[in-house]
This record gives C-alpha cells, structure tokens and sequence, in this order.
C-alpha cells in the first residue's frame, strides 16, 4: 500500500483521481487543497468514509503547514494537481496564477525536497513527485495534421498556460540540481462528472437546461482534445506508479473537437435525454449565442499520445461520444451535486470528513 499526496485534490481532476485511488487500488490519500472556490468536497463525499482516505486544508504556498503535513503523513508519492486552472480568470486577475501555480509549486518542491532528503535509504528510493500539467504549455498548433509531442518546445500564450510552463521549468530544475525524482505529465482538455460549470461542457449543459444563452467564442472553430477526465485519472496513477523517474508524458483523447461541434453534441444529446425543455426553448440548439472571441485564444491543441501507450500501455477507454453521454447522463442524474454549486452553498458544505 503506498500513501499518495494529493494536492488539489478536492478539485475537478483531482477528487476523480482520489475517487479511482480509493475505489479501484489498496492505496491511501491525504488529500491537501486550500478549497478556493474550485474545490468542492461534495466531490470527495463518495470515498470520504474511507480509513484510507484524509484530507487537509491546506494553501499549498504555506510551507510550515506543508513541513507538518509530509511529517504526518509520511506520503511515499506527490501529486501536484492544485492549480487555479481556469484561462478566463486568468486573463481578468493573473496574479492568483501566478502565486499558486508557480509560488506555489516552487514552495511544494522544497517542503517535497526537505522531507525526501531526510527519508531512509528505502523511503528516498522510492519516493516519487508526480506534476500534472497541460497541453496549453505548448501555445497552438496551427496545422491541421502536426501534433503537441514530448518534445514540442514550449511557447504559452495566456497567464494560465504561463504559470503552468513555469511550474514545469521549476519541476524540471529540482530533477536535474537536486535530484528530486519527478515526472511531468500534460494533458489535453478534460471533460466528465464533477466539472465546475465555468467550464465549457458544463456550462452548456446547465445553462442549456436553465433556457439560457449557450456562449460560445468568437465563430467556434477552435479546436481541442478531449479527454474524459477517468481516464485521466487511470493515466495519472499509472504514471506515479509506474514511470521512469524524469520523463514527461503526454496524455490526450484522440477527439479533436470544434468548440461549436461540442455544444451542437450536447444538444442533440439533450434532446434525447431532456426532451422536456424549459419554456419557450422549442431547441436547445436555438440558445447557442456567439461571443466575442476570448484575447490570444489558441486555435487548437491537438496531443500525440503515443510514448504512454507504448511505454505505459495506457489508452483511453472512452470515446469522445461515449463519454459525453456518460457526461450528460451524469448532470442530469446529479442535481443535489451542482445546484449547491449554481447557488454557493457548496462552499459550506463538509460531508463527512475526517
Ligand atoms: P480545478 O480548478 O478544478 O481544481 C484545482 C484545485 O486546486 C481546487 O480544489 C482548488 O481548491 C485547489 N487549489 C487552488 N489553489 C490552491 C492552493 N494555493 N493551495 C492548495 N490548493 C489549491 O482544476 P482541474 O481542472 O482539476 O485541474 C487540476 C490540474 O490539472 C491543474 O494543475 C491543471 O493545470 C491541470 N490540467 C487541467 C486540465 C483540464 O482540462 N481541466 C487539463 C490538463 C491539465
């Protein structure tokens, strides 16, 4: 059994990672997340009677508090997913960006360091600090036939996909000066159960349930690779558990979408799984509402996935049609978990937890 850190934990991708620890590996987790208004605990509610589960809140820039959290815990693996993850927040107010991505890793790679350092022989040599980056480090691509590879040099074009290239450089240095074993993985757009509806996918789901405008910027014809966030998670413990020590992995869904192609989607789908619309929709289609196009917005992303399939042996197993189903099903079969989002309380809510 291995005992699995697991920043920002409480969040989108991560709470589907502690989900799949808990639920599908012997492992334990000790969750460690701030809860800004990303982190929801309700999301963690399913596995939060487990003995092999805590949580702490916990600012990942508060290294005093990380020092006692590594020396409780005595975590065996990192995984760094607290982030403030949202581009558009991004571009209104960096500053958060900027302190957590990349103060924030920084002052986790050092509580990571302090703590390896003093570990015993066994303990040192088996520790691992897993980051889980994405494919926005990489800027766009704009040919329609070349793909984002391990190897594609970095050129970020928002303060989000900024922060998270410098928190890589950061990861990146602490292998090579001090020998911490990490490894780096970027990932493509995630989508699924759980998502907070500022988000694309979920934003279009609810605000398409609600009657209201389904906003979409600029003609839609950006593209992106999605990725249902399970299988993420399946890739991420894989790679914790399981990679070479210094390597970088890409992860991505092979479904390069149109923005406007994923909401037309979601409106079919609607249609069969909601054919009672709200009053006065006769198609959820006819919400769609073009925006203005969001400042230096990437025209697409695209992952080659190929070393992990190859090194790994991971593949996704969802479709991008199998799992938008899976998607929507979800929202319209989980109310009591988004209502609490859409009207705030979610943010007092502590379901159980140790
Ligand atoms: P999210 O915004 O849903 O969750 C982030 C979590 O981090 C929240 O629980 C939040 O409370 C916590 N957090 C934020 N600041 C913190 C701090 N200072 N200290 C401790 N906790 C803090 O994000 P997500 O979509 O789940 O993304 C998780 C990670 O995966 C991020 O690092 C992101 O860059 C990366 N990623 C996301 C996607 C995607 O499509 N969502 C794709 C590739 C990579």
């Amino acid at each position: 059994m291995k005992r699995i850190l697991v920043t920002g934990g409480a969040g989108f991708i991560g709470s589907a990672v502690v989900r799949h620890i808990i639920n599908g590996t012997p492992d334990a987790v000790v969750v460690v997340d701030k809860l800004t208004y990303a982190g929801n605990l309700m999301s963690l509610s399913p596995v939060a009677d487990s003995d092999r589960f805590a949580f702490e809140q916990v600012d990942i820039c508060d290294r005093a508090t990380l020092d006692r959290v590594f020396q409780r815990y005595r975590p065996d693996c990192v995984m760094h997913l607290a982030a403030e993850s949202h581009v558009d927040r991004s571009i209104d107010g960096p500053a958060a960006f900027i302190e957590t991505n990349i103060v924030g890793t920084y002052t986790l790679l050092e509580a990571a360091r302090v703590y390896w350092n003093a570990c015993g022989a066994e303990e040192k040599a088996a520790f691992r600090f897993h980051h889980i980056s994405t494919d926005e480090v990489y800027g766009d691509l704009r040919g329609g036939d070349d793909f984002f590879r391990e190897t594609t040099p970095y050129a970020p074009s928002s303060p989000y996909s900024a922060s998270k290239a410098s928190s890589d450089h950061l990861v990146r240095a602490w292998l090579r000066t001090y020998g911490l074993p990490t490894l780096i993985t970027n990932c493509s757009n995630n989508y699924g159960p759980y998502h907070f509806p500022e988000k694309l996918i979920p934003l279009t789901i609810l605000n398409a349930l609600a009657g209201k405008p389904l906003p979409v910027y600029g003609n839609g014809q950006q593209i992106r690779d999605w990725l249902y966030v399970e299988d993420h998670a399946r890739a991420l413990y894989r790679v914790a558990t399981s990679g070479t020590v210094g390597g970088t992995w890409n992860i991505g869904g092979h479904n390069e979408r149109k923005n406007i192609e994923v909401v037309e989607t979601i409106c079919a789908l609607l249609e069969e799984l909601a054919p009672e619309k709200p009053q006065g929709v006769t198609q959820y289609r006819s919400l769609i509402t073009h925006v203005d196009d969001r400042p230096g917005h990437d025209l697409r992303y695209a992952i080659d996935a190929t070393r992990i399939a190859r090194e790994l042996g991971w593949s996704p197993e969802e479709t991008f049609e199998s799992g938008m189903r899976k998607t929507v099903r979800w929202y319209l079969a989980n109310e009591a978990w988004w209502r609490p989002v859409l009207d705030g309380s979610y943010r007092s809510e502590r379901p159980g937890l140790k």
